[in-house]
């Protein structure tokens, strides 16, 4: 990362993959720690928000300028010193390197997997990973859902929409999502959407307005997208606030224009970050959602990049809905 991007990200052909960082596996000093392979990097629209002047304050640090990115990522442990991490074993979290190799001293921002239902590795970084207790901690700690209630999701195709869709199903509630392609549509209606459409094409009020309104609003979106939800709210809807990618890529960030919306209908609207999960939340989501995906009862799709060179096109991918489904960079195989 060399340069603080304006507006959308573009790829330095010249300095993409940075050979001038290696390290000897074998030889390598873990001083108690302990050596990973990189096998899976999860792929978000907040890595953008990260690429920002560090003087500028979040809830993620900025990314160094020339340095390689992290984030959310799974490996295995292939040497070890730490008296509780084993060779074999996997590890996850928001401490991976975007490298094929990284040494860590302690478990600090990681956690090791159960992978009792053999998944693959990569679901780890997306439906069980950050953005899969994204949904599964908001949709339970905040929608407030009832049974027969209608909830509207946008973005519904990627990791997050996706489950929020199926959690919301399960519960009984009428679905309505839109994402930006006919196959992104095609994937809403096989996880069970009642009303799926492409907001490019359609427009998202008339289809809001037409199904009678909505009690809950999951944003993935923000801009004109919360706007007409906000217009189409029913009295005491609830708003899960949980990104607003139509503006990540804009100084101007996501200017939406009908406010006044939210005390005339006594909306309650919550906002979050999901790396301030709670525990009880965390304990949770691993007893309920690993088997349920097992069975089959919960869907997931994947978009794997394969080779940590292509980092950058599944940035941009992500941050113009060019990805297909969960974006994630498998590294190396096992
Ligand atoms: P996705 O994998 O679904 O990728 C982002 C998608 O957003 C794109 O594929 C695209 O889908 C859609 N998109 C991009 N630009 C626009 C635009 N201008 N207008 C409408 N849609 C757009 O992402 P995730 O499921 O991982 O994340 C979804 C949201 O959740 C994001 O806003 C993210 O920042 C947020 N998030 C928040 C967290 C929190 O703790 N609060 C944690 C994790 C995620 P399409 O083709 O449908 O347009």
């Amino acid at each position: 990362f060399n340069h603080i991007p304006e507006g959308f990200p573009e790829i330095d052909k010249t300095l993409i993959y940075d050979t001038t960082q290696t390290i000897d596996i074998d030889n390598v000093s873990l001083d108690g720690g302990f050596l990973v392979k990189t096998l899976d990097l999860s792929i978000d629209p907040y890595m953008r928000g990260r690429m920002r002047d560090p003087a500028i304050d979040s809830y993620l640090p900025a990314y160094p300028l020339g340095q390689p990115l992290n984030g959310f990522g799974l490996g295995v442990v292939i040497r070890s010193e730490h008296p509780e991490v084993k060779v074999g074993e996997y590890v996850c979290g928001f401490n991976v390197d975007h490298a094929h190799y990284f040494v860590r001293k302690d478990l600090f921002l990681l956690e090791k997997v159960d992978n009792k239902f053999n998944l693959p590795t990569s679901a780890f970084v997306g439906v069980l990973g950050m953005p899969g207790q994204t949904a599964f901690y908001a949709w339970h700690e905040y929608s407030h859902a009832k049974p027969g209630e209608t909830v509207f999701v946008s973005a519904g195709a990627g990791p997050v929409g996706s489950l929020v869709i199926q959690l919301a199903k399960a519960q009984g509630l009428k679905v309505i999502a839109s994402a930006g392609s006919e196959e992104k549509v095609a994937f809403l209606k096989e996880i069970g959407t009642d009303v799926a459409f492409n907001y490019k094409t359609t427009n998202t009020l008339e289809v809001l307005k037409k199904e009678g309104g909505i009690d809950v609003y999951w944003d993935n979106v923000g801009g004109e997208t919360l706007e007409a939800a906000l217009e189409a709210a029913k009295l005491n809807g609830r708003f899960i606030i949980c990104g607003m990618i139509s503006g990540y890529n804009s100084a101007d960030g996501v200017p939406v224009r009908n406010l006044w919306q939210i005390f005339s209908k006594s909306l309650t609207l919550s906002g979050f970050i999901v790396n301030r999960l709670e525990e009880r939340w965390g304990k949770k989501f691993r007893e309920e959602i690993p088997a349920r995906i097992a069975s089959g009862e919960i869907k997931y799709r994947e978009q794997i990049y394969e080779g940590l060179d292509k980092v950058p096109h599944a940035i941009l991918d992500v941050q113009r809905g060019k990805n297909t489904a969960k974006a994630v960079v498998r590294v190396s195989k096992e």
